[in-house]
């Protein structure tokens, strides 16, 4: 059974597609659920957060009228209300009430701003070591587990990578064998799901993957973060080394309820 926890439609800031058009590209992909998580990113309104592109607030009024008229003419494949939200420890409140006054199926907690900068964005980079960078990317996403809203995925974990300047660009797990332990084994104590996210090569990276099942983990999302249509993205090839590391299942997510299918 395939499916897609992560996808963004014309309603994301950077989103192009029509909820109707992903609909049916999952399915010609033979998929049996697909979420749509747009963006919310309350991280961007927080004080001292640069935002380097001109960026909108989602408009979930709209949002939700439009998926409700694709829910109610799609058969043959559960479609998902959620969002990913963009974490900043001073928004907790902020999506705590948002959370609770919509029925989403799912949510994605994601770190994208890291000390006031977009952890994608070259300007996070300038004058600054690897070291620090990924460190502090890293740290993010420890604090980002203590979110005090309702979340069921954790969102790509690895995100600094994808327009990373540097020759080596990886995480190595060496680097912060550490802190990536105690990000895995709190991931796992709170009964998340970890994503494994394809907008840009596979994060978290198959080292990492392998230590997260090496420790015990064995709740993960699979996750296109298409923003073009091209939902379900790498799904075969992902599958088979996921298999290969151990996996068996992705957690989906219908009303807040987790399912687990084969992969
Ligand atoms: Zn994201
Ligand atoms: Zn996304």
């Amino acid at each position: 059974m395939k499916v897609d926890s992560h996808t963004h439609s014309k309603f994301s800031a950077d989103g192009r597609e029509e909820i109707d058009l992903m609909v049916e590209n999952a399915k010609a992909e033979g998929a049996e659920y697909i979420a749509i998580t747009d963006h919310c990113d309350m991280d961007t309104l927080q004080e001292g957060n640069v935002v380097p592109v001109p960026w909108s607030q989602l408009d979930l009024d709209a949002y939700f009228a439009d998926f409700n008229r694709v829910k109610a003419k799609t058969e043959g494949i559960y479609l998902a209300f959620g969002i990913e939200a963009g974490f900043d420890k001073r928004a907790n409140k902020l999506y705590e009430e948002l959370i609770a006054k919509w029925p989403f199926d799912v949510v994605i907690n994601s770190v994208h701003f890291v000390d006031g900068y977009d952890a994608y964005f070259p300007y996070y980079f300038e004058n600054k070591t690897k070291e620090t960078t990924y460190t502090r990317y890293l740290e993010t996403v420890y604090d980002s587990l203590f979110a005090t809203y309702q979340f069921d995925i954790v969102g790509h974990i690895g995100y600094c990578v994808r327009n990373a300047p540097y020759k080596d660009n990886v995480i190595h797990y060496a680097d912060n064998s550490e802190l990536i332990d105690r990000i895995f084994k709190k991931i796992i104590e709170l009964d998340k799901a970890l994503e494994v996210n394809l907008h840009n090569g596979m994060v978290p990276n198959i080292e990492l993957l392998r230590r997260y099942f090496e420790l015990g983990g064995r709740k993960i999302s699979f996750g296109s973060d298409a923003h073009r249509g091209d939902v379900l993205k790498d799904y075969d090839e992902t599958s088979k080394v996921l298999k290969l590391i151990g996996f068996t299942h992705f957690s989906i997510f219908k009303k807040r309820i987790e399912e687990r299918v084969e992969i």
